[in-house]
C-alpha cells in the first residue's frame, strides 16, 4: 500500500505543461496549466501547418505558372534543364495519371508531362 502511494505520487510530480513546463496541478489527464498556455501552444501548431502549407501552395503555383508558360499550345516538347532553368520544382504535383499504355503522367491541376528519357518530355493540358 504504501509503495502504491510512492509511486503515484511519482508520477503525479512528472505531469508539466507542454507550453511553459510549470507543473500541472489538477487532473491527470491535464496537459497544460492555464487556458492560456493551451492557447499558445495550439496556435503554434495551427501556424507551422499553415506555414508549411503556404510553402506547399507557392511551389505548386511555380510549377503551373512553368508549365502554362512552356505549353502555350496545349501539347509541346520540352526539357528538364530548361524547366529548371526557370525553377520548377519535380517533387511537387497534384496527381498522377497512367495511361493503357503505361506511361505516367504528372498534373500539376491541368497541366501535365510525361517524361521521355532522362532529359527531355512532353507536355499536355488536360482537356476539360
Ligand atoms: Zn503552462
Amino acid at each position: 500500500m504504501t509503495r502504491l502511494r510512492f509511486e503515484f505520487k511519482t508520477i503525479y510530480a512528472m505531469k508539466t505543461c507542454l507550453e511553459c513546463g510549470d507543473k500541472i496541478v489538477g487532473r491527470e489527464d491535464k496537459k497544460f496549466c492555464s487556458d492560456g498556455c493551451r492557447n499558445a501552444h495550439n496556435n503554434k501548431i495551427n501556424k507551422d501547418s499553415t506555414n508549411f502549407m503556404r510553402n506547399v501552395n507557392n511551389k505548386l503555383r511555380r510549377n503551373y505558372r512553368i508549365l502554362s508558360e512552356c505549353n502555350a499550345g496545349g501539347k509541346t516538347k520540352t526539357t528538364r534543364t530548361k524547366l529548371m532553368a526557370k525553377g520548377f520544382d519535380f517533387d511537387f504535383f497534384t496527381n498522377i495519371r497512367q495511361t493503357k499504355t503505361g506511361n505516367t503522367y504528372r498534373f500539376i491541376y491541368d497541366q501535365g508531362y510525361l517524361f521521355l528519357d532522362d532529359d527531355s518530355f512532353i507536355l499536355v493540358k488536360k482537356d476539360r
